[in-house]
């Protein structure tokens, strides 16, 4: 119950370790335009370069700058947390010319200050920010913020790494020009790959760059030679063709469950687990309105120390949550219901080694009071 990798299923695990064949085998072809027509949906997107980079998720946030910026371009970085500040360092390394918006930890992008940002400055016509900030916990509203970016004539690069399978997501209604993800958060698949997704306006913009891109890995016009439709699908690199298996399995698996469905799930639990946690007397750090489901981010008691907690719940309970990432190191705890690991048994467990630890650490709490109300938010 960490911040990812989270819980690979059996089913994936099964399809991960099926024979390896070529990456040209005419049924690994099959399997990837399955692939693509899957993340299409996980995304709720139309986009034809709709593909997954092999690489974890900070190579779909280098895929998509390496790919869209060129000498000139100024992106907007907004930044309320760590993948924010990444973003900006990645924009940066591309070669762009980067003006950073932050926020405080713990609140979401403010799009009244994207727009004055961009009022003040009409040379930006790039938007980056992400969706699901994983270091505090916080939803950002992307269908908002993407429309300010066209609005302003700009591409919108989103951060979908934590969002994807757990939190609504509509590339194509909300406008998304880039969005990169990741496999090992709430698809629950292994981690390594990143899917991304490109509007044709993004393709473009890539197709009609002036110099190539600084990344020969990441190049999308020499990626899509393989990943491509109608592409005779010639070698670029040899594709991770066991962990394309574990994507195609962990796909089926949510369109299976239905993407609303799934999202309500992620809801469903989340309220019973903050029900458990705020009995246990821990705080939430952000505000009802902005949560993630899928990545509750709670203030470590007063007097409490945050490595013994955490590491006996890993040593004596076999349960991971994570630990504060930047400015909230050391004063919070991330605690993930993500993917396959979002789940009653999960929430019930949570609360009750939580629960034991804190009262072995001199927090006195009411376990079985903190369970009542856990099982009662699931009948509310
Ligand atoms: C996990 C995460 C990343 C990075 O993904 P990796 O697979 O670790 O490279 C980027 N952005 C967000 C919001 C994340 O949660």
């Amino acid at each position: 119950m960490g911040p990812g990798p989270s819980d690979v299923s059996e089913r994936v695990l099964k399809a991960l370790s099926q024979p390896t064949i070529g990456h040209l085998d005419p049924s690994f072809i099959t399997l990837m335009n399955d692939i693509k027509s899957l993340l299409q949906y996980a995304f709720q997107t139309k986009n034809e370069l709709t593909i997954p980079v092999s690489a974890p998720g900070s190579s779909g946030m280098e895929t998509c700058f390496m790919n869209l910026v060129e000498p000139g371009d100024k992106v907007l970085v907004c930044i309320n947390g760590v993948f924010g500040m990444r973003m900006r360092e990645v924009a940066t390394r591309a070669g762009a010319q980067v003006e950073a918006l932050e926020f405080e930890w713990g609140e979401a992008v403010d799009p009244n200050a994207v727009i004055s940002a961009l009022a003040k400055n009409p040379d930006i016509n790039m938007l980056a920010f992400v969706h699901a900030e994983t270091s505090t916990g916080v939803c950002s509203d992307t269908k908002t913020l993407c429309q300010i970016a066209r609005s302003h004539s700009c591409l919108s690069i989103v951060d979908a790494v934590t969002s994807l399978g757990g939190s609504e997501l509509k590339v194509d209604e909300w406008g998304v020009d880039a969005i990169y993800s990741g496999t090992q958060k709430c698809l629950s698949c292994i981690p390594g790959l990143s899917p991304v997704s490109f509007s044709p306006k993004a393709v473009e913009k890539i197709k009609n760059r002036q110099g190539k891109s600084f990344s020969w890995f990441l190049d999308l016009n020499l990626v899509m030679d393989y990943w491509g439709e109608g592409a005779k699908r010639t070698y670029h690199h040899t594709a991770p063709v066991n962990s394309l298996y574990a994507l195609h399995e962990a796909l089926r698996i949510l369109k299976e469950e239905g993407l609303e469905a799934a999202c309500a799930r992620h809801v469903l639990h989340h309220k019973a687990l903050v029900a458990g946690l705020e009995a246990l007397g821990i705080k939430m750090l952000v505000s009802e309105a902005i949560r993630l489901p899928q990545l509750n981010t709670v203030g470590i008691p007063d007097g409490i120390d945050d490595a013994e907690v955490r590491s006996s719940l890993l040593k004596d309970y076999d349960l991971e949550i994570g630990a504060g990432l930047g400015k909230f190191a050391g004063k919070a705890w991330r605690i993930g219901l993500m993917g396959n690991a979002c789940n009653k048994k999960n929430v019930t467990y949570c609360i009750a080694s939580l629960g034991a630890v804190l009262n072995q650490q001199g927090h006195s709490c009411d376990v079985e009071q903190a369970l009542k109300l856990t099982e009662q938010a699931y009948q509310a």
